[in-house]
């Protein structure tokens, strides 16, 4: 069978800090989660009973193990999971302090192994056949990775819905003025783009939200999802129809992970066939839950969370929570 949500890229192990509000010279413990972008929205889709899988690599290493242990008990396949020697599983620190400012220092160096994922050794069957494939703008940003997920996407060739992640961590990026080339040529073979305004603005080179979301249509998208973190999505189709959704509000404890969170949930709600309103609604919520939350994959929300949150926060005459309960 098809996985419903093949994703593709970065892993890791996260090492959270359990103080919040200082710096990590005077943080004393910290959590070990599962960690990357990419893996953890297949960890969110599978919260939601998708079947899920990631295509990336681990380092030969004791966190390698506990990747593939932590991805099998949250129920995503590991079958793609492969192992470079090039470096050591990558792990990552961060800082937390609310609401607003979370640092990531990402030990990736000289090359993370999830950057070592080759063209040939794609199983491109899989990739053809997922009903949605999800890449990242990390993916791109070095060989042989960057050969690969353009491998994996002229192959798709937007079979099904394929989604783009713009995923911009400048500090991947060896050469930071190529970015934008590489963009282009994902998002002529992408479905769905979602990414902040930073990202959009690498992307397309506008950070207002409604012509950023217009220069993504015209790069190639249906439809083009701009996140604005605590201030909200915009969504727009081809068709030129415009969604915006407020934020939930949410006491935030640590705003990593929200993204990831949005986007195993909008999986969750185009699978399902959601409209985008409903869809983008319902990730939306999710995404304020887990910001609510400390950890990233460990966060992730089930369909009966997100429904409940969904109909406490938002206003009745707006929204459809009577839908989402009948079909939870
Ligand atoms: P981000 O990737 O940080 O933009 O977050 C993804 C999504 O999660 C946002 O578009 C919002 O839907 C939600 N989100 C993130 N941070 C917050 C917040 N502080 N309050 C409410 N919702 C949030």
């Amino acid at each position: 069978m098809p996985f419903e949500v093949l994703t593709m890229g970065r892993v890791g192990v996260d090492v959270y800090p359990l103080q919040t509000g200082v710096g990590l010279a005077e943080v004393t413990s910290f959590g070990k989660y599962l960690g990357g972008s990419p893996t953890n929205v297949a960890v969110a889709a599978a919260r939601y009973g998708r079947s899920a899988a990631v295509i990336t690599k681990t380092g030969r290493d004791p966190f390698g193990d506990f990747v593939r242990a932590a991805l099998d008990g949250y129920g995503v396949d590991c079958r793609f999971v492969g192992t470079s020697d090039i470096a050591p599983t990558p792990v990552t620190f961060c800082e937390i302090f609310p609401p607003d400012d979370f640092p990531l220092y990402f030990y990736r160096l000289p090359k993370a192994p999830d950057l070592d994922i080759r063209p040939e050794e794609l199983d491109l069957g899989a990739v053809r056949d997922a009903r949605i494939l999800w890449i990242t703008g990390t993916g791109l940003s070095e060989e042989p990775s960057r050969s690969a997920t353009l491998a994996a996407l002229g192959h798709r060739a937007k079979a099904g819905t394929t989604v783009f992640d713009l995923d911009w961590r400048s500090m991947f990026w060896q050469e930071q003025g190529s970015a934008r080339a590489y963009y282009a040529e994902a998002l002529r073979h992408t479905t769905v783009a979602v990414g902040n305004l930073d990202e959009c603005e690498v992307a397309t080179g506008e950070r207002e939200p409604y012509a950023a979301a217009k220069a993504l249509l015209a790069a190639g998208v249906e439809l083009a999802v701009v996140k604005q973190g605590p201030r909200g999505v915009l969504a727009m189709g081809r068709d030129g129809t415009a969604v915006e959704v407020p934020p939930v509000p949410v006491d935030v404890v640590n705003g990593l992970g929200a993204g990831d969170a949005f986007g195993g949930a909008l999986c969750h709600g185009l699978l399902t066939g959601w409209d985008t309103a409903r869809a983008v609604s319902f990730a939306n919520v999710a995404g304020a839950i887990v910001a609510g939350r400390l950890a990233c994959s460990d966060a992730m929300p089930t369909e009966t969370e997100v429904a409940a949150k969904l109909r406490a926060t938002v206003p009745q005459d707006r929204a459809t929570p009577d839908d989402f309960e009948r079909e939870v």
